[in-house]
């Protein structure tokens, strides 16, 4: 091998992600890949440091700052770390360590996923400066979007300035609520949490930094000698007594064999986390000892962060389907070989859309690598070249709807095909699942594979078909599955959603761009369905969070009669199209009371409940007190049952929950 040629390869390679990481925020390796390239470009530097350039990645830190933000130099750099793939890593360190001032404590902290940060706080403890770690030396002035971190203070009890860093993230819940409202807009998802954190956080706008909600852990303090600190998990402690958030999980611990003993339980639990962390932080507790240990030109001696193994499992692609959405979106995904992925099996990825295949130029038959984007939908990395046999040929886009054939279009502006005849039977029928699902209409017992079957037979096949159930219970009784009480069930929870509200009508209905919470918006704003009829595209766009695209999709849906005919036809059949607000839902039982939820529930989600509660006008609190009113007990309930027991406090289960609720 020649190895000059090998070491400026991998710095040119490594050079492109960095740029596509640190400033477009856009990667397009896994970060264990890219590790393994720069970990290659560390060796080589070690066995010929004649060979090592100027300008190599193992000499810097993030990439180009953007000129969009004002530019901030950091007094003292903004350092990264060393890494530690394995036990032996680890233990080289506490050798080194021990080598140079003697057998120190540690202390550990979760490696948040997220990007660096740094806060100024003046003498009056005034929050001044908010900066990104950018290259190290130079950052951005996000002051105005690390102000709308709620667990950053804008004061602090402390009158000496003081500078702290974090990690500035985005947990997964509000990961997948960013995506999820991503994906009503058809903008393309964040691909992790750390994408999007750094995405949001560089935002100009900083409304949007605001509504992203995002979080900081801080796991530094600057000069801590001047603040009279001399053990870094203090120093910790003082930054928590000044109301920042420290990550609860950092301990102080004796011995390296502690350390990896914490390791190797939280990469065990780390799943369990409501936020992504890629590694563990060990740091020496001792600050005195630093100066004394020193630090290499891009990361400090006295720490170390270990990386957990990667999480992209190797595949094949046996096929490349395509799948037609309620919208005659038409998303191709890759049927691949069964493999198991962070616990769960694995069979189809999605491939998102044409570009995304060419650009990656996925094929059949390629060995591929795997990821969870975000622990919930599986999707290709990228494609193993050398793997790839004679067998595969370029991926080529269908012409034709796969369902019923009719000839596809592609929108200018967009990445995705749609099937444009409205009678396409995939449409029909994902429509209808979408108008049943949880989120929608929720009718329970009516699920996807019922829908289908319903929709094949031709029992249902438009929306007013399931309300006109109730007069074929005949044919509904010869189905295999359906006795007389799984019918009045089914029947029951028809009747019952003719009762939704006029937004959860609204989502139901499908209509492009119109997510659960635009329909929430839309809905309270105009009230009724006939103001939908009627409405223009001004009136829309005057409404707050109402862009165009959104006031386009629903003047075109309600302009065409088939949709209003449906509509008229809903109401006959008793379906509730006003909106009533939350204040006319009060019930007795909810009103002014407070209630606790314990327990596994399994008709709700706990957010769910909580919500419906709020709704109806109690409140929801998380421990049993004297002021506790109602306890709702789900399955394996413990101590808080037995203290609403003692406290003589009202105990109901799941199933009288819902009956209040219905
Ligand atoms: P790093 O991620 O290895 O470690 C340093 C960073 O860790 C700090 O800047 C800080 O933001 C973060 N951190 C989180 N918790 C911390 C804690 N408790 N204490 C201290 N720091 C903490 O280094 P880096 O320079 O930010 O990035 C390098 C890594 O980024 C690579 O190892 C790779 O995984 C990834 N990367 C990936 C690509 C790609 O194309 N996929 C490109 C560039 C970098």
């Amino acid at each position: 091998m020649n190895v000059k040629k090998r070491i400026d390869e991998l710095i040119e390679q490594l050079k492109a992600y960095n740029y596509e990481y640190y400033t477009k925020d856009n990667p397009s390796v896994t970060d264990q890949e890219y590790d393994a390239l720069m970990n290659e470009l560390v060796q080589l530097e070690r066995l010929y440091p004649e060979l090592k350039r100027e300008d190599s990645p193992t000499m810097r830190i993030g990439d180009t700052v953007l000129d969009a933000f004002e530019k901030v130099t950091h007094d003292i750099p903004m350092m990264s770390l060393s890494n530690a793939f394995n036990e032996a890593d680890l233990r080289a360190f506490d050798e080194r360590i021990q080598k140079a001032v003697g057998k120190q404590m540690y202390t550990v902290e979760l490696k948040i996923d997220g990007l660096a940060g740094t806060l100024h706080y003046n003498e009056t403890g005034t929050l001044t400066l908010g900066a990104t770690r950018g290259n190290g030396t130079v950052g951005e002035n996000i002051t105005t979007n690390v102000k709308t971190i709620r667990s950053v203070p804008l004061t602090i009890d402390y009158h000496q300035p003081l500078e702290v860093r974090g990690e500035i993230f985005m947990s997964k819940h509000s990961f997948e609520k960013a995506n999820k409202r991503r994906q009503e807009e058809e903008k393309t998802p964040f691909m992790n949490p750390r994408n999007a954190a750094s995405g949001s956080v560089r935002q100009l706008d900083s409304k949007i930094a605001a509504k992203r909600a995002l979080d900081m852990f801080i796991y530094s303090v600057m000069d801590p000698i001047d603040h009279g600190l001399d053990s870094h998990y203090d120093a910790l402690m003082f930054t928590k007594a000044l109301g920042f958030h420290v990550n609860p999980m950092t301990k102080r611990l004796n011995t390296i064999d502690e350390v990896i003993d914490f390791i190797n339980e939280m990469t065990e639990k780390r799943h369990h986390l409501s936020y992504e962390i890629d590694g563990i932080v060990v740091k020496v507790d001792d600050i005195t000892c630093y100066d004394k240990i020193g630090v290499t030109a891009k990361s400090p001696k006295w720490a170390i962060a270990y990386k957990f193994p990667a999480e992209e499992v190797r595949t094949q692609i046996k096929d490349i389907v395509f799948q037609v959405g309620r919208t005659g979106q038409i998303t191709p995904v890759a049927q691949l070989n069964p493999v198991l992925v962070q616990g769960s099996m694995v069979a189809r990825a999605t491939l998102h859309n044409e570009d995304y295949i060419k650009e990656k130029d996925i094929r059949q038959y390629d060995t591929v690598l795997i990821q969870k984007a975000g622990d919930i939908i599986p999707e290709v990395v990228r494609v193993i070249k050398e793997r790839r046999t004679g067998q595969t040929k370029p991926f080529e886009m269908i012409s034709q709807c796969p369902v019923c054939h009719e000839p596809i279009k592609r929108n200018e502006s967009e990445s995705a095909y749609f099937c444009v005849n409205p009678n396409c039977d995939a449409k029909k029928m994902n429509g209808l699942i979408h108008f049943v699902s949880r989120d929608a209409m929720n009718i329970d017992g009516l699920g996807a594979r019922i829908i289908e079957q319903f929709y094949n037979d031709g029992l249902v096949q438009t929306i007013p078909d399931i309300y006109r159930l109730e007069t074929h219970q005949a044919d509904l009784i010869l189905k295999e599955g359906f006795g007389q009480k799984s019918i009045e069930k089914l029947l029951t929870s028809i009747e019952n959603s003719k009762d939704n509200n006029l937004d959860v009508l609204l989502f139901g209905l499908g209509i492009r761009h119109v997510g659960a919470k635009v329909s929430k918006i839309l809905a309270n704003e105009l009230q009724t369905i006939e103001a939908f009829f009627t409405v223009d595209e001004s009136t829309l766009t005057a409404i707050d969070e109402i862009g165009e695209v959104i006031a386009k999709s629903v003047v075109n849906y309600f302009s065409q009669t088939a949709h209003r005919d449906m509509i008229e036809t809903l109401q006959e059949l008793g379906v509730n199209t006003t909106y009533h607000t939350s204040k006319q839902q009060i019930k007795e039982q909810f009103k002014d009371k407070t209630f606790v939820l314990t327990g596994k529930l399994e008709l709700y989600t706990r957010k769910e409940a909580k919500s419906l509660i709020e709704s109806f006008g109690g409140k929801v609190t998380s421990s049993v007190s004297n002021n506790t009113d109602v306890l709702v007990a789900g399955k394996e309930a413990g101590s808080k049952l037995n203290k609403a027991q003692q406290l003589d406090v009202n105990v109901i289960d799941e199933a009288t929950f819902k009956t209040w609720i219905d």
